[in-house]
């Protein structure tokens, strides 16, 4: 049998449906494995011209992942060429962490988020045992499965850590979750970037919506001082050394009752460890593991009965594939997983407001930690306190892509 035949047999075997998502590296799409019967999710990742050579970030993906296996971790099922693009096969995810976040209709109990930050959590302690930073963790990164399981995904920025003097980009993260020592242009950095980045996902999951939104990388920073204080030298004493360090007139941090007002005290306790400024002396991922807000009642809840947005409705997929085609069925639209019910519509590129129901312009929060099942409402949001038109979500800037291409390249063919 030829190369090819191969390649068309495997490709065979997987009965494409609809788009499920756009990645930066390429489309995400369901498919059916006729071989088992399940469900998967397909990502097509374009290998590019001959010249451009090999698809590092595809290669690191697969590499990192085979290390990675964990129930908090996606599963790479397969991974096979076909026509020119590699096909990258993980088990289906029903949605993500960032879809919970903006349901109006979920109410997350203290509970709740305790348990999606305690598998956020271990997922991401695997990949540090494994000395694997994961540089791109955010809520629509964390996809949750129709069992209620977390699982950290796309690997695709992801690098091994560890060696003394090894240098990295400092580009990494999507804005509100990138560190300060990375927004001051750390060329050597470790894990502490990672919990950074899981101190702004808990904050998000109490406050439901971003904590640190800077609209650029200068901005970030004020919006993080505005909130937390300019750190001071017995704070974060190796600061000033920092690549890009630029002083900013001194602000205090506000207290994290104010900046979290539905928050347990051991959540505001654990929030203040993950925020710490030097990453030298901010917590660990192990340790964060075992604060006490995981012991101290309410437990987390069982996954299993987490609160997940509705089954999407699927519809036909007027795309043509590559794969074999499955029979007609019901898709969403394109980047579907990332329109919010009465909240935003993916556009394209930008983000509008649908007509919402404004419930008299009132706030509820998820109320403290004697909150009962019974008692849940669903959520209700004064979309006033965004504007007018959310701001969209940053992620790596289109500009900063090639660039960032080349650089994870570098990294990927130099290792020291
Ligand atoms: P990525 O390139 O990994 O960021 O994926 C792009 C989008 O595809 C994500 O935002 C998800 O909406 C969707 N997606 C990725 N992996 C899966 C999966 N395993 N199951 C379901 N949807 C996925």
């Amino acid at each position: 049998m030829s190369e090819n035949d191969v390649e068309k047999k495997v490709a065979d075997r997987y009965l494409k449906r609809e788009i499920l998502g756009e990645g930066t590296y390429g489309v995400v799409y369901k498919a059916i494995d006729t071989k088992t019967g399940q469900t998967v999710a397909i990502k097509k990742i374009r290998l590019g011209k001959q010249k451009e050579g090999v698809n590092f970030t595809a290669l690191r993906e697969i590499k990192l992942l085979k290390e990675l296996k964990d129930p908090n971790i996606i599963e790479l099922i397969d991974a096979f060429p076909h026509k020119g693009n590699l096909h990258l096969v993980f088990e289906f995810m029903e949605t993500d962490l960032e879809a919970v976040i903006r349901d109006p209709n979920i109410f997350l109990s203290p509970g709740d988020i305790k348990s999606y930050f305690q598998m956020t959590l271990k997922g991401l302690l695997v990949c540090h045992k494994k000395w694997v930073l994961h540089r791109d963790m955010k809520p629509n990164n964390l996809l949750i499965g129709s069992n209620g399981q977390l699982k950290l995904a796309d690997f695709g920025l992801a690098r091994i850590f560890g060696s003394p003097g090894r240098k990295f980009t400092h580009q990494v993260f999507a804005r509100w979750y990138r560190a300060p020592e990375l927004l001051f242009g750390a060329k050597q950095y470790g894990a502490g970037v990672d919990v950074w980045a899981a101190g702004c996902i808990l904050a998000e999951l109490l406050n439901r919506r971003p904590f640190l939104q800077g609209d650029s990388d200068i901005d970030q920073l004020g919006k993080i001082f505005q909130k937390l204080g300019t750190p001071t030298p017995s704070q974060w004493p190796d600061l000033e050394w920092l690549p890009d360090f630029v002083e900013y007139s001194s602000q205090t941090a506000q207290p994290w009752r104010k900046l979290c007002p539905t928050a347990s005290d051991d959540a505001l306790d654990l929030l203040s460890k993950l925020f710490t400024y030097d990453p030298k002396t901010r917590i660990t991922v192990q340790q964060a593991l075992e604060h006490r807000y995981f012991t101290s009642v309410p437990l987390p809840t069982d996954p299993a009965k987490l609160p997940r947005p509705a089954p999407k409705r699927e519809s036909h997929n007027p795309r043509t594939s590559d794969l074999h085609e499955g029979p007609t069925v019901l898709s969403p639209k394109k980047k579907a997983r990332r329109v919010m019910p009465d909240r935003e519509v993916f556009d394209g590129n930008a983000y509008h407001v649908d007509k919402i129901d404004q419930h008299g312009g009132e706030i509820r929060w998820a109320a403290g930690d004697n909150t009962s099942r019974n008692e849940q409402v669903p959520m209700s949001v004064d979309f006033s306190i965004f504007g007018a038109k959310p701001m969209s979500r940053p992620t790596i800037n289109s500009a900063d892509r090639s660039h960032l291409k080349r650089k994870l390249d570098l990294e990927f063919q130099h290792p020291e």
